[in-house]
């Protein structure tokens, strides 16, 4: 398949996009930036900072008043191309919070996006006018803590949420699990009819491809459980058993997976750590 890199696809009124071309293990053929409103326009995941992307969205946006660069979150996929594109159109960057400081040390790994500087941030629920409709911030901790889903005109733009191609890699210490189960609740509450997330294809059925995702995470917990229930081990241990036949690119996300679980099982008091090893309680 030739994916569209840098064409503008126009997606239903009021909705386009531009596939950015950072393809990999993680991002599926790149980050898909959406573009919101007709005679203005706001740019959600802008992406990483690619000239070619930049040229292609500039082109894209067509010389349109730009009310709000917008970032679902500060991954290095999502958000480095908000401050160059927010220069060269002239708009405020509006959206997620930047990690607090003292949280770009331990918690924030190379996949963060430090120099992220928001003009504006949304918080659970803030609105924003494009073309006289609304653009709605859905606050969705869990991926990373600061997380924010949009709603426009009964679609959701879910970033790194919800994606269409795999389920969400969710790593400790700034991701975590109960969290973003809490959040995968809070949109199967919505009544979105479709999803638009940043990597991969939309989601046309929402409310049942949530309902698989926390049946696929509910039983990711139960075989994880299990596994620690039979004997002490550890995460690579964990890996080889409940991932089997897995890309070896992916070993490190899966082993963060299997710690966030970990984590939420010791919160809730069933399993407990011994140096590197787990066990049930
Ligand atoms: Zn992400």
């Amino acid at each position: 398949m030739d994916a569209p890199y840098a064409k503008l696809e126009q997606l239903e009124p009021g909705i386009a996009r531009v596939l950015a071309h950072n393809p990999s293990a993680f991002t599926y053929y790149g980050t898909q930036t959406y573009l919101i409103g007709d005679a203005e326009v706001a740019v959600i995941d802008p992406g990483p900072d690619l000239p070619e992307h930049g040229d292609a969205l500039e082109q894209a946006i067509g010389g349109r008043p730009v009310v709000a660069i917008m970032c679902t979150h500060t991954h290095r996929d999502h958000s480095p191309a908000a401050r160059p594109l927010a220069l060269r159109v002239k708009a405020p960057v509006i959206g997620c919070a930047p990690l607090s400081l003292e949280s770009v040390g331990p918690r924030a790994d190379a996949a963060f996006d430090g120099d992220y500087a928001p003009d504006r941030v949304l918080a659970d629920g803030e609105r924003l006018a494009v073309d006289a409709k609304v653009i709605t911030a859905v606050a969705t901790p869990g991926h990373t803590s600061n997380h924010l889903c949009f709603a426009y005109e009964g679609a959701l733009l879910t970033g790194d949420h919800v994606m269409g191609w795999s389920t969400t890699v969710v790593v400790p210490p700034d991701g975590d699990m109960a969290a973003y189960m809490q959040s995968l609740g809070k949109v199967r509450k919505r009544e979105d009819r479709i999803y638009y997330p940043a990597h991969g294809p939309a989601v046309t059925n929402p409310k049942q491809y949530v309902r698989h995702l926390v049946g696929h995470r509910m039983q990711r917990e139960k075989q994880i459980l299990r596994l620690v229930g039979e004997q002490a081990r550890d995460i690579p241990d964990i890996v080889a058993n409940a991932y089997p036949g897995l890309d070896p690119r992916l070993t490190a996300a899966a082993g963060g997976s299997v710690l966030a679980h970990l984590v939420d099982l010791e919160r809730r008091g069933l399993v407990e750590q011994q140096e590197e090893r787990w066990t049930a309680e």
